[in-house]
């Protein structure tokens, strides 16, 4: 059964899509069979993996709204093991046009769960935002990643989404569970960026990866060139760190 990984933080331009692209492209390069639904409207993550979104007939959105099959959504990419659902941004009118929709938080669940059993790993690239379309993704995932910036205001805005959490947990989805917050864009030579961390180790204690992103200009190019780090270098350092965090979170499997 394939593990559900949300990648979430409502803070905008904190690594989530860089995150999901590479994680997913490092999970597909070890031979887990991976699916990358990207449900933010912005679809950074499906044009990271050369989705040209013009191109489109179909999106997420017409799963979303029940207009599609995601079978019929669903495009191979030419990465190993990895396949993706495009969003477009039509999206951007979902958060309103679902209002009305029953049980609107889990058609994203309904969409999902069968496709466990083709896949390892499905991950989520969520939007910066914690409406409806992130709930819809809390409500199927079985554990969160949060991608942290190591910034000036790094913490800001956490209470409000692990609140969040924990609604969804009481509603919706009592499994839903912490896979661990990943600091991004990790620059050693800043005294800032050490206490950023020491902050957020005491905030989540245990609950950080050991691999640390660091902040990298090839990271920030890859997504120009249509493919993951794995693909436009893979013998850089952006490279070996997502590699990594793959590594760890095989081991986390249970
Ligand atoms: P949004 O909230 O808008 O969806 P996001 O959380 O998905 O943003 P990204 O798009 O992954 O964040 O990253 C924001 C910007 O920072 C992008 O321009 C990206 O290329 C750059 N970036 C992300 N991670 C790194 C890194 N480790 N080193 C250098 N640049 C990075
Ligand atoms: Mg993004």
């Amino acid at each position: 059964m394939g593990k559900i990984i949300a990648i979430t933080n409502q803070k905008g331009g904190v690594g989530k899509t860089t995150t999901s692209v590479n994680l997913a492209a490092a999970l597909g390069c070890k031979g887990k069979k991976t699916l990358l639904v990207d449900v933010d409207p912005q679809g950074n993550s499906s044009s990271g993996l050369g989705v040209d979104r013009r191109q489109l007939k179909t999106s997420i959105y017409d799963v979303l709204i029940g207009a599609q099959n995601v079978e019929d959504v669903r495009i191979s990419t030419e990465f190993e093991n990895l396949d993706i659902l495009p969003s477009s941004m039509d999206l951007a009118g979902a958060e309103i046009e679902l209002i009305d929709f029953e049980r609107r938080e889990s058609i994203l669940k309904n969409a999902l769960v069968p496709l466990r059993e083709t896949y390892d790993y499905i991950l989520i690239d969520c939007p910066p935002s914690l409406g409806i379309i992130t709930t819809n993704a809390l409500c199927v995932a079985d554990t969160i990643l949060v991608p942290i910036q190591c910034e000036y205001y790094a913490l800001e805005g956490l209470s409000q989404l692990m609140n969040t959490v924990r609604r969804i947990k009481r509603q919706y989805n009592d499994q839903l569970d912490m896979e661990g917050v990943l600091l991004t864009m990790y620059d050693g030579r800043l005294n800032l960026t050490q206490q950023v961390v020491e902050e957020v180790k005491k905030y989540f204690p245990k609950k950080v990866f050991a691999t640390v992103i660091p902040r990298t200009v090839r990271l920030s190019e890859a997504p120009s060139f249509g493919k993951p780090i794995q693909y436009y270098d893979p013998y850089s350092k952006g490279s070996s760190a997502y590699n990594e965090l793959a590594e760890e979170i095989i081991a986390n499997y249970t």
